[in-house]
């Protein structure tokens, strides 16, 4: 029978060229019952032992030369055979190494160095009968505490199986433990050492003054199971001392426990009970849990306005899928991963949930990935690559604000999130729910081409209005002599909601639109010296900063180029408005979020948690106050400039505008209080503006795939965008014209072959970038783009050049 498991095919840790398929080796007899498919394994490889992920097992009897696999690394694979299958996938669509992607899935701690500790099971079953190898492993361990795997390998009788027996029968518990002391927490344990007869008589032994002893002797012949130490020192008001000298006497026995840490331990989530839901929102849970209880792969998009109850669908369609046994992962951008959110669904499913953000430590990370593994978790919420929680029998994925752009990775593995959910939601067959008030564009055509069924939320539950919108034209203002940055109606507005004791949120778009510096006398704009990009001035602490490598100067007394002392602060950043608002509105009371006051870990939290409480007037933010936010007294939204995206090199720009404008109006007057948004602008005719004002989502799609066909762009074409970079010049002007000229030879007549043109940043941390874009919709043109570039990478001597590709921008 394990002659079925001879041969491993194994996708060694070595990112290198050749190295990007698996490697056969031979599985020793001993290994056999240890390996699956997903587990990781150390082989040598060259004259290097190294790290593996196991990808197929054979059972081919010719191994004669093939070397053996040195050691199976995990007793639970971290990687199921579904997620092996996902990575492999991933890395033929995203191109890049199949170990880049194995590795993506799994917790970055796993790649610490870490260790296998083995104990008796704390709620070890008793009753069935042991071999005498079984019951002298478990005595020994109940002895010695919990010991390293390694070492209880080494003992007379012990083998893997046998310890996988005693695992799989609730005897024995392995736990990880990284080696890294900071990231563990442990605690100590007590519990009785003897019967407790021996107990009795000890009691009966103690001097009269040893009351607090014998208080603690008393409270374990009642309880005679395991506490922590602090928790019973606590409870008996007693020392340490006196439990050390029971210790000493041999009757207690003290031990350190790792415990897998609950970020969201101590803290309490008020219970929620399901609501009852509005018709629309029946007919949307209808077209979620029909499938589900069929068991079939279903793909929908859930199309709603903000505020009409997405969440509480996808909460009652979470439940029926836990109560069909099976689990669910609901991914939802980084941003929006706020408290509120997290509350809402702590709130209904307890401990079930596991949250997974970027704001966990590595152990906390870990610790949550672990629960999910090993089934205590049924429901994962977390950001991007929560999408690979190892569940076993997934039923239900939710992609919350579909339309993200955080959904797809920047690095290699470039993949989509939403790709790999309706992949593992086929694997499972799972339904998967893509829910926004914004689809991506791309997602309203394919739902057109019925590849997708659309669910529609037409209206605000209880019946609140959409906000009442104005568009202010920004030039107008500054023709009547206006150069503030608020227009007149946003001062008016802003006033009175403040004076009503109501709240307002102020919304700034950060990218291309910070602070910069120019010289009044010959126009310079100061640049960064590593990147071509304006540098931003931080009006704190008086210095230029590039806001792509981080590099900071001093504000220099004169320009550079003309030596002129007239310079000036330019743009409009967070704190210009903050410092308008001042000058304004003397006394409005305002908090700013933006990444000077947020990259403190917990501060993002902390500054909603003000505002929510009333402490201030005023929320003014980036993109990060966009979404999800759900504030009762906030009536007003204003947008600063709603033009700052339109005019960046990117086929995106229009759809990116709708859908930001479309989401802040959305944070207006969600509960009793009826809101209104006012959005500045200095285009106010472009339709990405005027529709997302008049809520047209119709019209605004049906242009923009319109405009889409007419430029061919996806989806009505797939693209791909080579980067190339590199210190000199010279050398990344050579490679990408001889790139692109190899490119259109190979594949003249199938696909358009673009450029070189200068990236959007022509420089960066020092390289220059240039791109070549390739427009297909012939999925073998991909396999022939793989060839050329695969060529390009063996002819390349150069290791300075870098290549990077990504599909579909
Ligand atoms: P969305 O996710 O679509 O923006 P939410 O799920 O956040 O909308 O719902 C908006 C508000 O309406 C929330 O405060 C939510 O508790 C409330 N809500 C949702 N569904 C119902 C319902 N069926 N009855 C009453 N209130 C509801
Ligand atoms: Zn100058
Ligand atoms: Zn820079």
């Amino acid at each position: 029978m394990t002659a079925e498991k001879s041969i491993a095919a194994v996708v060694v840790d070595v990112v290198a060229r050749g190295t990007d398929r698996p490697f056969d080796y031979h599985v020793p007899e001993s290994l056999r019952d240890a390996i699956e498919v997903g587990s990781r394994v150390r082989v040598s490889f060259g004259h290097r032992k190294v790290m593996g992920y196991v990808v197929r097992l054979s059972g081919e009897a010719s191994y004669g030369r093939l070397k053996p696999i040195l050691d199976v690394m995990d007793l639970i694979p971290p990687l199921t055979p579904e997620l092996v299958d996902l990575g492999l996938w991933m890395a033929e669509t995203c191109l890049c190494h199949p170990i880049t992607a194995l590795n993506a899935m799994v917790p970055a701690m796993l790649k610490g160095r870490y260790r296998h500790v083995v104990r008796v099971h704390p709620r070890f079953a008793p009753g069935t009968v042991l071999s005498p190898e079984e019951e002298a492993l478990i005595e020994r361990l109940r002895r010695e505490g919990e010991r390293p795997l390694e070492t209880v390998l080494t003992w007379p009788g012990v083998s893997r199986s046998l310890i996988r027996q005693l695992v799989r029968e609730r005897r024995l518990l392995v736990e990880e433990r990284v080696g890294d002391r900071v990231t563990r927490r442990r605690t100590r344990w007590v519990k009785p050492a003897v019967s407790g007869q021996e107990f009795r008589r000890a009691l009966d032994a103690l001097p009269p003054q040893a009351a607090r002893q014998r208080e603690i002797l008393n409270h374990f012949l009642n309880h005679p199971e395991a506490v922590p130490l602090s928790k019973l020192l606590a409870s008996l008001k007693a020392g340490r001392s006196s439990v050390d000298s029971l210790v000493e006497k041999g009757l207690l026995h003290m031990e350190e426990r790792e415990e897998l840490r609950d970020p969201f331990a101590g803290r309490s989530f008020e219970q929620t009970s399901p609501l009852p839901l509005t018709t629309e929102q029946e007919r949307a849970f209808q077209a979620i849990v029909g499938p589900l209880r069929e068991e079939r792969h279903h793909r929908i998009l859930l199309h709603g306005v903000t505020g009409s109850g997405k969440t509480e669908v996808y909460l009652q369609a979470i439940d029926e899928t836990l109560k069909r046994g099976r689990q669910a992962i609901v991914l939802v951008p980084e941003i929006s991963l706020t408290p509120q959110m997290v509350a809402r669904f702590k709130g209904r499913f307890g401990p079930r949930v596991a949250v997974l953000h970027s704001g966990l430590s590595g152990g906390e990370r870990f610790d949550e990935w672990r629960k999910i593994r090993s089934g205590e978790v049924q429901v994962a919420i977390g950001a991007r690559s929560a999408i690979f929680a190892p569940f076993s029998n997934l039923g239900l994925i939710v992609i919350d604000e579909e339309h993200e752009s955080s959904y797809k990775q920047e690095e290699q593995p470039k993949y989509h999130a939403r790709e790999v959910a309706f992949r593992r939601g086929m694997a499972h067959r799972a339904v998967v729910v893509l829910g926004t008030a914004t689809p991506a564009v791309e997602t309203i055509h394919r739902a057109g081409r019925g590849e997708l069924e659309r669910v529609v939320l037409s209206r605000r539950v209880q019946g609140r209005p959409l906000p009442q919108v104005d568009v202010v034209d920004m030039r107008e203002e500054l023709r009547e002599g206006n150069r503030s940055i608020f227009s007149r109606m946003l001062q008016e507005a802003l006033e009175q909601c403040v004076s009503r004791g109501e709240q307002a949120v102020l919304f700034l778009n950060r990218r291309g639109f910070s602070t910069f510096v120019l010289c009044r006398a010959c126009g310079k704009v100061l640049e960064c010296c590593h990147c071509d990009i304006s540098l931003t001035f931080h009006r704190t602490n008086r210095t230029l900063r590039c806001h792509y490598c981080g590099h900071a100067e001093p504000v220099p007394e004169a320009c550079p180029a003309c030596g002129s002392t007239h310079i000036r602060y330019f743009g409009t950043g967070t704190q210009r408005v903050e410092e308008e608002i001042a000058r304004l509105f003397p006394g409005m009371r305002v908090i700013r979020m933006d990444v000077d006051t947020t990259n403190r870990k917990g501060a993002h939290e902390e500054l909603l948690g003000r505002f929510g409480a009333g402490e201030a007037d005023v929320l003014l933010g980036t993109q990060m106050i966009a979404k999800g936010l759900d504030f009762p007294r906030v009536t007003l939204v204003g947008v600063i400039a709603a033009d700052t995206m339109l005019h960046l090199p990117d086929f995106r720009a229009a759809e990116r505008t709708f859908q930001l404008l479309t989401q802040v109006s959305g944070r207006a007057g969600r509960h009793n209080l009826s809101g209104r948004v006012v959005i500045q602008t200095y285009s106010p005719i472009h339709y990405s503006i005027d529709l997302a004002a008049r809520a047209d989502t119709e019209s605004f799609y049906r242009k923009e795939l319109l405009s889409r066909k007419q430029h061919r762009y996806p989806p009505f074409c797939r693209l791909f965008t080579l980067l190339f970079s590199h210190a000199d010049r010279q050398a990344v002007m050579q490679a990408a014209f001889e790139a692109s000229r190899l490119l259109k030879q190979a594949l003249a007549g199938r696909a358009e072959v673009l450029g070189p043109v200068p990236a959007t940043i022509p420089r960066m941390k020092d390289r220059y970038r240039l791109q070549v874009f390739i427009k297909y919709t012939d999925e073998e043109v991909a396999k022939a783009v793989k060839k050329v570039l695969r060529h390009l990478e063996e002819r390349a001597e150069d290791p300075e050049l870098r290549i990077s590709v990504d599909r579909d921008g």
